[in-house]
């Protein structure tokens, strides 16, 4: 049994596991039946109410990592997004979203929620009176992301959770990029903190998952919307999570080290022009970074001083970064937003926002630091 007073570490391994009773094993049991038993005590136990055992550990250790009263998991981050918007607003309600948006969270604001009668209000800056002027008598939620894709920018979580507050609006925070190993939101006061398990929660780039933490109230609500939406956290991939989350400590402390070491190298490189890091003393969002981050987390991004061509060059000719979207897994990948995440939108949207035609996304891996410098180095000198 895990306590409160465990650090990080201690809670990826142990948080929310079951010891099997009956043969003696230390790890989570894969439970792969659909129909248990009545009993008066266990009462109805089905895999679409996420209470079976080997569900129930995962959403226990995420609890833990949050330091929240209560977890819940998923099948992918989207479903966790979906029932969390659908589980706080109705029609005739207002919800405030900072503009830098995941592209299927975005979708789901601009195309769905208006349909369905909820009014959607983007916040454009990264100032806290960017927020408080965009709210509105009806404002029931304020959503946003931090560090954002692809640029990490920075948005001041304690400061948006209290406007949310003095306005009787739940704060929501999807925290996928930091982890709770980086930034704990409920710690600076965010109601919901919700996560792409898919990325670095379960880190080896091979399942859906999504989670959900806040007090056992907010979550009981976004679990009985789940309980109509369906999107649900199979066994087979709950036991992968549960798997995965023991090393995450480790894992992201390896994340930190590397992107920290990649975007040094890359601001100092004469090829380079804008390295995106919010470790970096040189980023807008640093200093608020420092304050509310442990660590700055294993994203980056930067712009070489070239033309598209030759950026498409750098990409094609790194040997250990696989040229991929997603991220968050022990491999690293590249990628090109303006051809990937944003190629959807429209171009001057895309230039406005700053995200550039030559922008290179890098989720760094856990590989050996010298071994992707020197990778760096190879593609940058062909060009
Ligand atoms: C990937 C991602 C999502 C969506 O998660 P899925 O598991 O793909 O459904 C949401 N938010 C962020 C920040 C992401 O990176």
């Amino acid at each position: 049994m895990t306590s409160k007073s465990h650090s990080l570490l201690t809670l990826c391994v142990h948080a929310g596991e079951v010891v099997d009773r009956n043969v003696g094993g230390v790890t989570t049991p894969i439970h792969t039946a659909s129909s248990y038993l009545y009993t008066d005590e266990r009462g109805v136990c089905y895999p679409r109410y996420t209470n079976i055992p080997t569900q129930r550990a995962v959403c226990e250790k995420i609890a833990a990592l949050e330091g929240a009263e209560a977890g819940l998991v998923f099948g992918s981050g989207m479903g966790a997004i979906t029932s969390v918007f659908l589980a706080l607003l109705s029609a005739g309600d207002h919800v405030l979203v900072h503009k830098d948006l995941y592209g299927g969270t975005h979708k789901l604001v601009t195309g769905e929620l208006p349909r369905l009668g909820v009014e959607v209000g983007f916040v454009d800056g990264y100032e806290t009176e960017d927020f408080e002027r965009a709210m509105r008598p009806n404002t029931k939620m304020v959503y946003f992301e931090s560090p954002t894709n692809p640029l990490l920018s920075i948005v001041d979580a304690a400061a948006v959770a209290e406007v949310a507050r003095k306005h009787g609006a739940a704060s929501v925070i999807d925290n996928t990029f930091a982890t709770p190993i980086n930034q704990t939101p409920h710690a600076l006061g965010v109601d919901v903190v919700l996560h792409s398990g898919t990325k670095y929660l379960n880190g080896h780039s091979d399942l859906n998952c999504g989670a959900v933490t806040g007090t056992r109230e907010m979550v009981r609500r976004i679990d009985d919307m789940n309980h109509t939406v369906g999107a649900t956290l199979n066994v087979y991939d709950a036991f992968l999570m549960e798997r995965g989350m023991k090393t995450l400590g480790l894992r992201v402390a390896k994340h930190n080290e590397n992107a920290m070491a990649l975007a040094g190298f890359l601001e100092a490189h004469p090829k380079v022009g804008a390295v995106h890091y919010p470790g970096l003393a040189s980023h807008p969002g640093h200093k608020v970074a420092a304050r509310q981050m442990r660590g700055f987390g294993g994203m980056l991004s930067f712009e070489p001083d070239c033309g598209v061509a030759e950026a498409r060059k750098i990409v094609d000719s790194l040997e250990l970064f696989m040229h991929a979207v997603s991220l968050g897994g022990v491999e690293s990948l590249v990628c090109l937003p303006a051809l990937t995440s944003h190629a959807m939108m429209p171009r001057h949207e895309r230039l406005a926002a700053g995200i550039t035609d030559t922008l290179i996304r890098v989720s760094t891996g856990i590989e050996d630091a010298d071994d992707l410098i020197a990778d760096l180095k190879q593609a940058l000198a062909r060009i």
